[in-house]
C-alpha cells in the first residue's frame, strides 16, 4: 500500500465533473476524481459501465465532451494523445505487436536502441529481464512462437522499462491464464513500488483490489463509489453482483 498523500499534495491525474461520448452516445456522466503520485487506483463497474471510456479519457485517446482533465497541475484538456505520452502517460496495452520473426532480445533491443540509444541498449535489456523474468528466460526464442501471455509481456516490457509517470493497465490480464496474471500483477508492484502511479482497469477483480490504494466504482457511466479500498466493503460485490471473482 502506498502512503496517505501529503496534505496539499498536488494530484498527478484528476478528472473534474468529466461526460464522455461516443457521437450521440453519452458513456460517462459527470465523473471526477483524484489520483495522487504513488498511488493506485481500480476502476471497477459492471460490463459497459464506463471504465474503458474513462481510461481513454485519462490518456487523451478521448476527449471529454464537458468537464476538464488535470496533470500534474495542468489543465490539459482536449490535449492530442502524443502530448499526454510526452507527459510520461502510458495507456498499455497499446496493441503494439512484437516482431514475429525475431527473437524476444531483438524485438527489446529495436525498441530501446530508438528510446535509449545503443549505449544503453544493455543496461534497459537487464531492467527488462528483471521487470519480466521469464522474458530473460526466453530471450533467444523467436517472438512468434511465444504464448499470447508472453507477447503481451514483451509489448510491456517495451513500454515499462521507462517507467511512466501514470501507467493505465487496461484490462491487461484479460483472455491470460491464471499463473501469467499473478505474474503481471508481481510486474505492476514492482512498477508501482520504482514509483510510477497506477489506474487499473480489471476483469479480476481481487487482483485489482489486492494492490489498489483506492477504487471507483461505477454504475451506468457514473461514479457509485469513490474511495479507499478499506472503505468498500461489499459494494462492489453488489454492484457487480459477484464476490469478487472474475466480473468486469
Ligand atoms: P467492459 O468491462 O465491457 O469493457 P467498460 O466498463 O470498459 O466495459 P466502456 O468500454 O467504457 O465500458 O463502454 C461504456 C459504454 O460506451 C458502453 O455502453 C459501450 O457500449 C459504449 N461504447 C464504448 N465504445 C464505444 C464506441 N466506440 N462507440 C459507441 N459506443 C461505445
Amino acid at each position: 500500500m502506498a502512503v496517505a498523500p501529503e496534505p496539499g499534495a498536488v494530484a498527478l491525474l484528476e478528472l473534474r465533473d468529466v461526460d464522455a461520448a461516443y457521437g450521440p452516445f453519452r458513456a460517462i456522466f459527470g465523473v471526477s476524481f483524484t489520483l495522487y503520485p504513488g498511488r493506485v487506483l481500480a476502476l471497477l463497474g459492471s460490463n459497459g459501465s464506463g471504465k474503458t471510456t474513462i481510461a481513454r479519457v485519462s490518456s487523451g485517446l478521448l476527449a471529454p465532451t464537458t468537464g476538464t482533465v488535470w496533470f500534474d497541475g495542468d489543465d490539459v484538456t482536449g490535449w492530442r494523445p502524443f502530448r499526454y505520452a510526452r507527459l510520461g502517460i502510458v495507456h498499455a496495452p497499446e496493441g503494439r505487436s512484437v516482431f514475429a520473426s525475431l527473437s524476444v532480445e531483438e524485438n527489446l533491443a529495436l525498441t530501446f536502441q530508438r528510446t535509449r540509444g545503443r549505449s544503453g541498449v544493455g543496461a534497459a535489456l537487464a531492467q527488462a529481464y528483471e521487470l519480466f523474468p521469464r522474458l530473460g528466460e526466453r530471450r533467444r526464442q523467436t517472438a512468434g512462437t511465444l504464448s499470447g501471455g508472453e507477447q503481451r509481456m514483451l509489448s510491456l516490457a517495451r513500454v515499462l522499462v521507462e517507467l511512466p509517470r501514470l501507467l493505465i493497465a487496461d484490462e491487461l490480464s484479460l483472455g491470460l491464464a491464471p499463473i501469467v496474471v499473478d505474474e503481471v500483477y508481481r510486474t505492476l508492484e514492482r512498477i508501482r513500488d520504482a514509483g510510477t502511479t497506477l489506474l487499473i482497469v480489471e476483469q479480476h477483480v481481487q487482483h485489482a483490489l489486492a494492490i489498489a490504494d483506492d477504487a471507483i466504482v461505477l454504475v451506468k457511466g457514473e461514479v457509485a463509489y469513490s474511495g479507499p479500498v478499506s472503505e468498500l466493503g461489499d459494494l462492489h460485490a453488489r454492484v457487480l453482483g459477484v464476490g469478487g471473482g472474475t466480473a468486469g
